[in-house]
Protein backbone atom coordinates (compact mmCIF):
# COMPACT_ATOMS: atom_id res chain seq x y z
CA UNK A 1 0.00 0.00 0.00
CA UNK A 2 0.96 3.27 -0.88
CA UNK A 3 1.01 5.66 2.44
CA UNK A 4 1.27 8.63 0.42
CA UNK A 5 -2.05 8.71 -0.99
CA UNK A 6 -5.39 10.13 0.36
CA UNK A 7 -6.61 8.20 3.22
CA UNK A 8 -9.93 7.38 3.07
CA UNK A 9 -12.74 4.50 4.64
CA UNK A 10 -14.05 2.12 2.95
CA UNK A 11 -17.23 -0.17 3.98
CA UNK A 12 -15.64 -3.87 4.36
CA UNK A 13 -18.53 -5.42 2.51
CA UNK A 14 -17.92 -3.72 -0.61
CA UNK A 15 -13.91 -5.43 -0.68
CA UNK A 16 -15.37 -8.83 0.41
CA UNK A 17 -15.34 -8.94 4.10
CA UNK A 18 -18.12 -11.07 4.98
CA UNK A 19 -19.52 -8.48 7.42
CA UNK A 20 -23.07 -7.97 6.03
CA UNK A 21 -26.09 -9.30 8.29
CA UNK A 22 -26.63 -12.16 6.22
CA UNK A 23 -22.66 -13.21 6.50
CA UNK A 24 -22.24 -12.32 3.19
CA UNK A 25 -19.89 -9.60 1.41
CA UNK A 26 -21.06 -7.39 -0.97
CA UNK A 27 -17.76 -6.92 -2.94
CA UNK A 28 -17.69 -4.36 -5.81
CA UNK A 29 -15.31 -4.71 -8.43
CA UNK A 30 -15.37 -0.85 -9.41
CA UNK A 31 -15.54 -0.09 -6.11
CA UNK A 32 -12.85 -1.64 -5.59
CA UNK A 33 -10.84 -0.26 -8.58
CA UNK A 34 -11.75 2.90 -7.12
CA UNK A 35 -9.81 2.69 -4.26
CA UNK A 36 -6.46 2.06 -6.27
CA UNK A 37 -5.96 5.59 -5.92
CA UNK A 38 -6.68 5.59 -1.64
CA UNK A 39 -4.96 4.36 1.04
CA UNK A 40 -8.27 2.76 2.69
CA UNK A 41 -9.09 1.56 5.41
CA UNK A 42 -12.44 -1.03 6.08
CA UNK A 43 -14.40 -0.50 8.41
CA UNK A 44 -18.29 -1.91 9.05
CA UNK A 45 -20.23 -0.30 11.89
CA UNK A 46 -22.75 -2.81 12.45
CA UNK A 47 -20.15 -5.23 14.07
CA UNK A 48 -18.17 -2.21 15.62
CA UNK A 49 -21.30 -1.95 17.26
CA UNK A 50 -20.87 -5.58 18.77
CA UNK A 51 -23.20 -6.96 16.57
CA UNK A 52 -22.38 -10.83 15.98
CA UNK A 53 -22.40 -11.63 12.20
CA UNK A 54 -25.13 -13.04 10.74
CA UNK A 55 -26.76 -10.54 12.21
CA UNK A 56 -31.14 -9.97 12.24
CA UNK A 57 -31.70 -7.61 9.26
CA UNK A 58 -32.73 -4.32 10.34
CA UNK A 59 -33.63 -0.84 8.44
CA UNK A 60 -34.49 2.50 9.65
CA UNK A 61 -38.18 3.58 10.35
CA UNK A 62 -40.03 6.93 10.45
CA UNK A 63 -36.93 8.92 8.83
CA UNK A 64 -33.55 8.65 7.99
CA UNK A 65 -29.94 8.58 9.96
CA UNK A 66 -30.20 12.19 10.46
CA UNK A 67 -33.42 11.57 12.00
CA UNK A 68 -31.88 8.60 14.15
CA UNK A 69 -29.51 10.94 15.86
CA UNK A 70 -31.95 13.18 16.62
CA UNK A 71 -33.79 10.62 18.19
CA UNK A 72 -36.99 11.34 15.82
CA UNK A 73 -36.79 7.95 13.87
CA UNK A 74 -35.83 4.63 15.00
CA UNK A 75 -33.68 1.48 13.55
CA UNK A 76 -35.81 -1.97 13.79
CA UNK A 77 -34.72 -5.42 13.52
CA UNK A 78 -37.35 -7.62 11.56
CA UNK A 79 -37.96 -8.95 15.15
CA UNK A 80 -38.82 -5.63 15.62
CA UNK A 81 -35.98 -4.81 18.39
CA UNK A 82 -35.42 -1.19 19.17
CA UNK A 83 -31.25 -1.01 17.79
CA UNK A 84 -30.87 2.71 17.63
CA UNK A 85 -28.55 2.76 20.49
CA UNK A 86 -26.23 0.28 18.93
CA UNK A 87 -26.69 2.12 15.22
CA UNK A 88 -25.36 5.21 16.64
CA UNK A 89 -22.26 3.36 18.78
CA UNK A 90 -21.36 1.74 15.34
CA UNK A 91 -21.68 5.00 13.30
CA UNK A 92 -19.60 6.72 16.17
CA UNK A 93 -16.33 4.65 16.27
CA UNK A 94 -16.27 5.14 12.53
CA UNK A 95 -15.98 8.49 13.17
CA UNK A 96 -13.59 8.59 15.65
CA UNK A 97 -11.53 6.09 13.63
CA UNK A 98 -11.94 8.58 10.62
CA UNK A 99 -10.80 11.54 13.22
CA UNK A 100 -7.54 9.17 14.96
CA UNK A 101 -6.28 8.90 10.89
CA UNK A 102 -7.27 12.01 9.92
CA UNK A 103 -9.46 10.60 7.09
CA UNK A 104 -12.32 13.31 5.24
CA UNK A 105 -13.91 10.88 3.37
CA UNK A 106 -15.91 7.51 3.57
CA UNK A 107 -16.56 5.23 0.35
CA UNK A 108 -19.75 3.42 1.56
CA UNK A 109 -21.97 0.74 0.58
CA UNK A 110 -25.42 2.14 -0.90
CA UNK A 111 -28.91 0.98 0.65
CA UNK A 112 -27.77 -0.51 4.05
CA UNK A 113 -29.16 1.45 7.10
CA UNK A 114 -25.79 2.77 8.69
CA UNK A 115 -24.00 2.92 5.48
CA UNK A 116 -26.23 4.02 2.84
CA UNK A 117 -26.28 7.74 1.65
CA UNK A 118 -28.62 8.98 -1.66
CA UNK A 119 -31.74 7.23 -1.17
CA UNK A 120 -31.81 6.97 2.97
CA UNK A 121 -29.02 8.30 4.59
CA UNK A 122 -27.79 5.15 6.85
CA UNK A 123 -26.70 6.36 10.69
CA UNK A 124 -22.97 6.21 10.21
CA UNK A 125 -23.40 8.30 7.03
CA UNK A 126 -25.03 10.92 8.87
CA UNK A 127 -22.62 11.42 11.61
CA UNK A 128 -20.07 11.78 9.28
CA UNK A 129 -21.75 14.02 7.25
CA UNK A 130 -22.65 16.06 9.99
CA UNK A 131 -18.94 16.15 10.80
CA UNK A 132 -17.93 17.50 7.28
CA UNK A 133 -16.70 13.90 6.02
CA UNK A 134 -17.58 13.44 2.65
CA UNK A 135 -19.36 10.05 1.76
CA UNK A 136 -19.20 8.29 -1.94
CA UNK A 137 -21.79 5.90 -2.38
CA UNK A 138 -20.85 2.31 -4.29
FE1 LIG B 1 -21.28 -3.28 4.88
FE2 LIG B 1 -21.88 -1.10 6.25
FE3 LIG B 1 -23.45 -3.25 6.41
FE4 LIG B 1 -21.05 -3.29 7.56
S1 LIG B 1 -22.75 -1.96 8.12
S2 LIG B 1 -21.92 -4.89 6.29
S3 LIG B 1 -19.85 -2.07 6.12
S4 LIG B 1 -23.08 -1.99 4.59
Amino acid sequence: MNHKLEKCLVSSCLIGLPTRYDGRCKRNNKCVNYLKKYHFIPVCPEQLAGFPTPRPAADIVGGDGFDVLKGQAAVLTIDGADVSRQFIAGAEAVLQIARMQNISLAILKAGSPSCGNSATPGVTTALLRNNNIDVIEF
